[in-house]
């Protein structure tokens, strides 16, 4: 998980906060310390740090809290809120609307992931059932053309561009006019970078999305989205970067790229939201599927280990096929988190990469049992894991009940499988784990109602 280390290393100061005999201002003060060196640690700005840190004293004032008030969750509650205050600029973001046709166009520095991202932007909104196009005007990059066109056809995703026409602004207004006609509901235009903020890159961007506001029949002088893609591997660079397209061009959200595994992500991602300008997705990887919708709450729950349940449920959307939906929502609403189950989503990451997207929302899973880079170790794992459980007897399968495996029983599987006991005991540990971990979609209101929609919309509540 992106930023996991972070994660872990203030979920780890708030447990030893909690499990302090008394909350004094000492252990205030230091639990704050060390929650401030994490973030410092993870490249986010000293003033930024500093002003979270100063509120949560406001806060949690302890000389006011009478006898009987839980200090140890006010102060968990504090540190939380004020994590989502750091990375929320507290603004909506626009979103494309399948009614009104939008048209959205991405801008940002050369290498920064622009292009990757159009087409993972354009991916995902066509899984939700937008007809989308992608236009190239990015005539500054060579290759720019052939590398949208290899990543729209694999999506199968309809493009314009040109090796004959070097005026960004014409292809852009050609390309925006033709998939109007072709009634397209979301057209994305990929334009110019620089290496640096120069403004010449400015007056080209200034061009285009003037030109295609034009073309529109809509008569507006603008785009309806202006989106910055920026790399989140400048750190505390990203708030002077944002403020300066921002300026120059009317950005209206920012997406961050290469969250992959950087330690220096915190800095970008808190570092835009202080430019007050909302950031709407993620990229965690070079592939088309390693994009996350971000919102500043579920991904700081995420962050403690607490799960991200809104993107688990939008990426269990995207990937499990809709006639499964119905049965994985009917079995998740009684949430008994039965060995079947388990083993079905097993099956389901062998057969389907994109699943592991979907595990890596619930806390722990991605983690520890598909850690990236050694996707080979985890699939054999779960290989192992799985002929285990073709060990077992049905009853065994279907019981939610861990202890029903005794010793004489782990034994056989262990015998059955080729496996050892301690082999088996660290599989059915997993399966605790994940029990615990799904147990807890149980109490979400909507999953009576079987559809995952409502979920969605319920997840916070
Ligand atoms: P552009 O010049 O802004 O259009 O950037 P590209 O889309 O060509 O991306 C530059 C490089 O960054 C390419 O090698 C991409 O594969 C890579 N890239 C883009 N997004 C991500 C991401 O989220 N994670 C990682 N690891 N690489 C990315």
């Amino acid at each position: 998980m992106v930023l996991a280390k972070l994660g872990g290393r203030i979920t780890g100061t708030i447990k030893q906060m909690k499990n302090a005999t008394i909350i004094d201002e000492k252990t205030l003060n230091d639990c704050l310390d060390e929650i401030t060196r994490a973030l410092l640690q993870y490249d986010v700005s000293f003033h930024l740090v500093k002003e979270m840190q100063t509120t949560i004293k406001k806060i949690v004032n302890l000389e006011d809290l009478a006898a009987g008030h839980n200090k140890r969750s006010i102060i968990e509650q504090a540190i939380f809120c004020e994590l989502c205050k750091m990375l929320d600029p507290g603004k909506p973001a626009f979103a494309p609307n399948k009614a009104n046709s939008s048209i959205v166009m991405f801008v940002g520095l050369q290498g920064a992931g622009k292009t990757t991202t159009c087409t993972k932007y354009v991916y995902y909104h066509q899984k939700k059932g937008y007809k989308p196009a992608l236009v190239c005007a990015n005539t500054f990059k060579a290759g720019a053309f052939d590398q949208l066109k290899q990543n729209a056809t694999k999506a199968k995703i309809p493009f314009y561009g040109s090796y004959t026409e070097f005026d960004p602004v014409k292809i852009a207004v050609d390309g925006v006019d033709r998939f109007k006609k072709e009634n397209c509901d979301l057209i994305i235009v990929d334009t110019s970078g620089r290496h640096k903020q120069k403004a010449s890159l400015f007056e080209e961007m200034r061009q285009v999305a003037e030109a295609t506001g034009y073309s529109l029949i809509l008569k507006s002088s603008k785009p309806d989205l202006v989106i910055f893609v920026m790399d989140s591997t400048i750190g505390q660079a990203a708030f002077e970067q944002a403020q300066a397209f921002k300026q120059s061009v009317a950005v209206g959200v920012v997406i961050i790229t290469k969250m992959d595994g950087h330690a220096k992500g915190g800095g970008a991602l808190s570092a835009v939201a202080a430019t007050k300008s909302p950031i709407i997705f993620i990229g965690t990887g070079e592939h088309m599927d390693e994009f996350q919708v971000f919102d500043a709450k579920p991904f700081v729950c995420r962050l403690l280990g607490n799960g991200d349940w809104s993107g688990f449920v939008d990426k269990l959307q995207e990937v499990v096929p809709k006639d499964q939906q119905p049965e994985l929502l009917e079995k998740l609403s009684h949430g008994n988190f039965i060995l079947r189950i388990m083993y079905d989503q097993f099956q389901n990451i062998l057969n389907m990469g994109p699943l592991k997207e979907v595990f890596s929302m619930l806390p722990g899973i991605c983690a520890e049992m598909m850690p990236k880079g050694h996707e080979k170790e985890s699939q054999a794992k779960i290989k192992r894991y799985m002929t285990m459980m073709d060990s077992m007897t049905n009853k065994e399968l279907e019981s939610s009940n861990p202890k029903v495996f005794n010793g004489s029983r782990i034994m056989r599987i262990a015998r059955g499988s080729g496996r050892i006991v301690t082999e088996v005991m660290d599989m059915l540990d997993e399966y605790k784990r994940l029990a615990t971990i799904w147990g807890k979609v149980k109490g979400l209101k909507m999953l009576e109602k079987g559809n995952m929609s409502s979920l969605s919309r319920n997840k916070n509540s």
